[in-house]
């Protein structure tokens, strides 16, 4: 079992397949002038598959896809394939924004996924125009009804953002009211790849909470599960329920129990830590598994206390890259 100094157990990967995306989330990227990796600096499926194995070998138990856009990548669907036949991987859910994954939802079915986290800041056709600056809404929407159909659990993510969808909070909780959707609130990271436009606080989790409490006074606590990013709570008689996730007050980093990998093949120990290990080049030196064993344990003994200290560490002049090459 993976451990790092201050005894959290490492059981959780977050793999990013990929650094692009068929939409321009404001808050995530830039819309033009992104430095796209090209092939051979991602981490080929084979590589992937083999970090993925080692780690499983280490105890990671549960692995999330994200990216980018994951299902933007040729040849998802047979990588996933032989992911989910790891053995001792307990959990693999994907994260995704939605746009080309309804089709794809009965092979995922098919594969055991049985958890989808799906980005929908808002329910409001010109307002997602102004987010992610696409026209693409109902395909979103097509898919979370298709993930419900096949009843795979649902978890949706929204990003709050100061005069761009406040509106949405309460109309995004009314979801909860007649599907079974966990609807999530996220603080707005310092994540955008150098675009125009920084992330302010402005909504935290307490203010993002009082908001809901307007509209859904009987708002109730329920619990959390362990080693959850999100303070959770359900309006009484809706058949989901609704989480707030304070990523950048980061008041959770005392349970984190994760690591991520990105498009690159740079294992990060801290989202907000912008250096890491380079995987990538240790595996095309031909090193052997164990070596790349003494690497992860390595990198994992040096995680930071918390997400202060991580970026204290790294972020001298606080330029942050885009979430898409983290995978959030
Ligand atoms: N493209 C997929 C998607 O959007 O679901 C997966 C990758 S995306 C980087 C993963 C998550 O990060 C999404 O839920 C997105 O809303 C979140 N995210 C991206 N940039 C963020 C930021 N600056 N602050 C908070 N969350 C962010
Ligand atoms: Fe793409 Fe997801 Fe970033 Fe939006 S948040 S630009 S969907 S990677």
């Amino acid at each position: 079992m993976l451990t790092d100094k201050f005894g959290r157990k490492i059981n959780y990967l977050r793999l990013a397949v990929t650094d692009r995306c068929n939409l321009r989330c404001f808050y995530c990227m830039p819309e033009t002038g992104n430095n796209w990796l090209n092939r051979s600096e991602l981490l080929s499926w084979e590589e992937m598959l083999r970090l993925c194995s080692v780690m499983v070998g280490m105890g990671i138990s549960k692995i999330r896809i994200t990216g980018g856009e994951p299902f933007v990548r040729k040849d998802i669907i047979p990588f996933l394939a032989e992911l989910s036949a790891l053995n001792g991987l307990d959990e693999l859910t994907i994260t995704t924004n939605g746009v080309v994954t309804a089709p794809l939802v009965p092979e995922l079915k098919r594969l055991g996924i049985r958890s989808v986290n799906l980005s929908l800041d808002t329910l409001d056709r010109q307002r997602f125009v102004d987010i992610t600056h696409r026209d693409e809404l109902d395909k979103v929407l097509e898919t979370m009804y298709t993930l419900i159909a096949h009843d795979i659990k649902v978890k949706i993510n929204a990003v709050v953002m100061e005069g761009k969808n406040i509106q949405d909070i309460a109309p995004l909780v009314a979801l909860t009211k007649d599907l079974p959707v966990s609807m999530r609130f996220i603080e707005e990271m310092p994540f955008n790849g150098g675009a125009q436009h920084y992330a302010t606080l402005a909504w935290d989790h307490m203010r993002i909470l009082q908001e809901i409490k307007q509209h859904y006074p009987t708002l109730q606590k329920i619990t959390d599960p362990a080693n959850s990013t999100s303070y959770n709570y359900q309006v009484p008689g809706h058949k989901g329920d609704v989480g707030i996730i304070a990523a950048y007050t980061r008041s959770f980093c005392g349970t984190c129990n994760r690591i991520r990998l990105t498009p690159q093949g740079t294992l990060k120990t801290c989202l907000y830590d912008n250096g890491g290990t380079n995987l990538k080049d240790l595996l095309r030196n031909g090193a052997t598994d164990v070596a790349v064993q003494a690497a992860i344990v390595h990198a994992v003994s040096g995680k930071a206390k918390d997400g202060h200290e991580a970026e204290r560490a790294t972020h001298p002049d606080g330029v942050h890259e885009s979430m898409a090459m983290i995978g959030g």
